[in-house]
């Protein structure tokens, strides 16, 4: 009896520690392939297109989470339109008859809050969370803005996407208890953007990273006017001090620690080589194709022909560092 019992709690372990391997995670090339992985018993991903928004993706492109609670679903960002989120709750749907309870926007992109409407016309009680600096951005004129960017880029492909605010505000630093999910919030202050919310799933040693992670894109090259890179490293650092196995990026793959180390990598890189030629007196799109050569290991990340945008950002960040 004892005997029989060792080997079904080893299996046991090796199916719970197992982490997610990353090359087995797939990214869709289209809205048609919007899936779920199954990350865990509880948890699933829908990967996004690593792509801008088109006519063709209709904005999808960015990662959502689902977390299934004892009670109801929990949703980690609702994608870029009302076509992607009725897309997302159409599976959650064939997943489980319970309905969606909470939404959390992890940050004040669009891409991460655009569907909120759809979900909420869905199940209009659902309480949608995000930072409380995002919900004020988004109150001001960054809600329309966000809207006006996704239907230009889409060529009107996102008609009928409505700007729903998130309306409960979070600080970082919470606990929310779900039935059967512990959602720790965590906000470690300006990174990918000064709204940013990482949400912890404590039983599952789950982190939803948001844009803070991005892998196989250059991080932040899409909105790079509102990263701070000292900052974002920093956030990526702390992201790895949790107790965490399994990272869910805002974009890219999930896996495990390898994850946000290369997207830790390509920050420190970045950051080294901007400072370095900004050290020998460079200006910023002097140093353009040297920057590029210091990181040419991830030449191939989306977003990477707009390094130098990216480098302007950085740039500025390292003088007003030196003039502190
Ligand atoms: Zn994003
Ligand atoms: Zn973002």
């Amino acid at each position: 009896m004892r005997l029989s019992l060792i080997p079904a709690a080893g299996l046991w372990l090796l199916l719970v520690i197992t982490p997610i391997r990353a090359h087995e995670v797939r990214i869709p090339g289209g809205l048609g392939e919007l899936s779920l992985a199954r990350i865990s018993d509880r948890v699933y991903v829908v990967h996004g297109m690593q792509a801008l928004p088109d006519a063709g993706n209709k904005g999808f492109m960015s990662n959502s989470g689902i977390v299934l609670t004892d009670e109801g679903v929990v949703l980690v960002d609702s994608g870029g339109s009302a076509q992607v989120a009725q897309a997302i709750v159409a599976r959650i749907r064939a997943l489980t008859d319970k309905p969606v309870t909470a939404v959390f926007n992890t940050h004040v992109h669009g891409d991460h809050w655009l569907g909120n409407a759809a979900v909420r016309d869905a199940f209009p009680s659902v309480r949608i969370y995000a930072h409380e600096r995002a919900i004020e951005r988004l109150q001001g004129s960054e809600a329309q803005q966000w809207l006006d960017i996704f239907m230009r880029m889409t060529g009107g492909a996102v008609t009928g996407t409505k700007p729903v605010l998130p309306d409960h505000g979070l600080e970082g630093g919470e606990t929310l208890q779900f039935p059967g999910a512990t959602l720790r919030v965590h906000h470690t202050g300006h990174a990918h953007t000064d709204s940013d919310v990482m949400i912890e799933v404590a039983e599952e040693r789950l982190l939803f990273a948001g844009d803070i992670i991005e892998h196989g894109r250059a991080v932040s090259s899409d909105v790079p006017q509102d990263f701070d890179i000292a900052g974002q490293i920093a956030a990526i650092e702390y992201a790895l001090s949790l107790p965490v196995d399994t990272f869910v990026p805002g974009h890219g793959v999930t896996g495990a620690r390898e994850i946000p180390e290369e997207a830790l990598r390509f920050l420190r890189a970045l950051h080294h080589s901007v400072k370095r030629y900004y050290d020998e007196g460079m200006q910023d799109y002097e140093m353009r194709d040297r920057v590029a050569a210091d990181l040419s290991a991830f030449a191939d990340w989306f977003g990477f022909d707009q390094l130098g945008r990216l480098i302007s950002f950085v740039f500025q960040q390292i003088e007003a560092e030196d003039f502190r």
